[in-house]
This record gives C-alpha cells, structure tokens and sequence, in this order.
C-alpha cells in the first residue's frame, strides 16, 4: 500500500499512521510512504481511518492487498463440473412444467452438457410475475436426480432457502440482484458447495471481485463467476466482454458468459455466443423443447436443434485444447 501525503505535512502524517497501523513497517519514499507488513483484506477497516488523517492525499491499495482470497485461490475444479475445459450448462429459464423440464433434460443429457438449470426460484422484477414452484418443488425435482445424473445448478434468493435446496442442487446459483446480498453471500458461502455469482448490471470488476471474496472468506472453495449483461430489463442487449477478459487475466476463477440473459432474443444467442465462447470459460444458456411455452423469457430461450449448433461449436474449442 502506498500513502501519498502534502509534502509538507508528511512527518506528521507518518506519526498518525504509525498509531493507526501499530504492526506495520513504514518506509518514506519520497513522495509517498510505503506500507508493509498488514493483513490483507483487514486493511479495508483501517483505510476510513487513514482517509482522515490531515495532509493525506491519496491511498493506493493493490487488489491482492484488499482481496486477498480471490488473488490467491485457484478455483478451477473438476467436481461437480469440470471447469478446465469450456463448459455448458444449460436448460429452462424456469421450471413450471416438469414433463417439459424432463424431456429437455433428457435431451440435453443426450447431446451432453455439463449441467443443467433447475430454477425453482425466480426473482421477478414486478410482483406480478410467476416466481416459480418454489419450495413445493424440491421433493419432486429430486425424483429425477437419479435418472438425469447430471449436477442441477438452481438460484436461491432467500437465505431461509439454502438449507433446503442442499441435496437437490449441487451448484447453488446467486442471481444477479442478489450479488451484493452479503447475508445470502455469506450462507450459500458456508455451506461449502459449488457456487455460481453472476453479475450484477453495471456492477464493476472491483464489485464482482468484492461479491466473490466475500463467498471465498465464508468458506466456498468452488465458485464459478457469471457475465450476464448491463441490463435487466427485456429491452436491451449487452455483454461485457472485457469483464471476462480481465477475470481470466486478474485471477484464476473460471467465468462463463450467460448467453441468453444477455442477448434477450434467441435470433441474437448465437451471435452472443460467438462474442464470449473465445475467452469464457463456458456458457450458461436457456433451452427447452417447448421455449415458445416458458412462462418467463420466453422469447430468448432456444430450441434443441439451435443448442445443437452451440454444443458442436464448443466441441471444437475443446478438441483444439
Ligand atoms: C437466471 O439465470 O435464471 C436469472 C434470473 O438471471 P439473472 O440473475 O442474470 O437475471
Ligand atoms: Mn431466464
């Protein structure tokens, strides 16, 4: 960390931030003053502190000082996906019918993927909207565990939630209003199991970063990052590649991109598809054998023969790796 202070005021600057930081090695360089020897992460409490001080005029904290856990853990595993080859998980944007969720399983299991969506949870952007079977779904979506046997991957949106999805989903998915829901970080995070943090719209690298500490620090080990587009809403189509390409570059999470919730039409996935499948880690996609029958996203879910197109186009990637 590097303290820059008014030249005139940097004795009395040093003297604060030696009562500040009791444990630190304080070097004056000059024009600023370099700061050893603190515990990362921990640092972020004292820096209101430091702000403060008269004749500070600017901190600079690198990354691996404030987020420790996301610069140093490698997060590529093999179990429950693999994730050292580009992955697909794929299915419905919901589960509201599960005669059409089971065919688009089994269909989707027959072409191979990696996992598939189980939505039981939905967040609506207007209470108006259909949110889902809910709870009154774990018990049967978990009668077709045994014949799908591929993970599930299902969003929680209610802390009170995660406790009762635990042996029907194995990758608990945290949406993206909910990135910076730090008590539903916190719980998914101490469960221990696979989880997938989306982006938040508009969110910065340095807020996706700061969501995915938090799930490190509370005890998740595997975590895969999800781009999914600046916009809610159903109008307006974006990815933001250079987000997946500053992850891969900063740390070693693997991120894919959410090629459905961010084209918004499924005449533009493939297209969405094409833009991210260079530098992601894999794809999120909305499937089903009946799109034209979902009850939510209806017009951005594509059909089988499309998602054939996407499946043979990752094969490629993954038999030049
Ligand atoms: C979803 O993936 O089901 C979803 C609701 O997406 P998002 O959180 O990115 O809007
Ligand atoms: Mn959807």
């Amino acid at each position: 960390m590097k303290i820059y202070p008014n030249k005139k005021k940097k004795n009395k600057v040093l003297l604060e931030l030696k009562k500040i930081l009791i444990h630190s090695n304080l070097t004056d360089r000059g024009n600023f003053i370099e700061v050893k020897n603190f515990r990362y992460g921990y640092i972020y409490d004292k820096l209101p502190k430091i702000e403060n001080i008269e004749g500070v005029r600017k901190i600079e904290v690198q990354n691996k000082e404030l987020l420790p856990k996301s610069y140093s853990t490698n997060c590529y595993f093999k179990r429950p996906i693999n994730t050292n080859r580009k992955f697909i998980i794929a299915g419905p944007c919901v589960i509201d019918d599960f005669n059409i969720f089971y065919r688009t399983a089994l269909k989707l299991k027959e072409i191979g993927v990696d996992a598939i969506r189980t939505p039981l949870f939905k967040p609506r952007s207007l209470p108006y909207g259909y949110e889902g079977m809910g709870v009154r779904g774990i018990e049967k979506l978990k009668g077709y565990k045994n014949e799908i046997n591929l993970p599930f991957v299902g969003e929680v949106l209610d802390p009170r939630d995660v406790e009762k999805v635990l042996d029907v989903f194995e990758v608990i998915q945290i949406g993206a209003r909910n990135m910076k829901n730090y008590p539903l970080l916190k719980e998914v995070a101490e469960t221990k199991k696979t989880v997938l943090l989306k982006r938040q719209p508009k969110s910065t690298l340095k807020e996706f970063l700061f969501s995915l500490e938090y799930l490190l620090k509370y005890g998740a080990k595997k975590v895969i990052l999800c781009e999914r587009g600046d916009d809610i809403s159903n109008l307006k189509p974006s990815i933001n590649i250079n987000i997946i390409k500053d992850i891969k570059k900063e740390i070693r999470v693997p991120i894919i991109a959410d090629i459905s919730h961010s084209a918004k039409s499924r005449k533009m996935v493939m297209r969405f598809f094409r833009k991210s499948i260079k530098y992601a880690d894999g794809i999120m996609v909305e499937v089903s054998v009946r799109p034209e029958l979902s009850p939510i996203d209806t017009k951005q879910i594509i059909d089988i023969d499309e998602f054939l197109k996407i499946k043979r186009s990752v094969e490629k990637y993954n038999e030049e790796i």
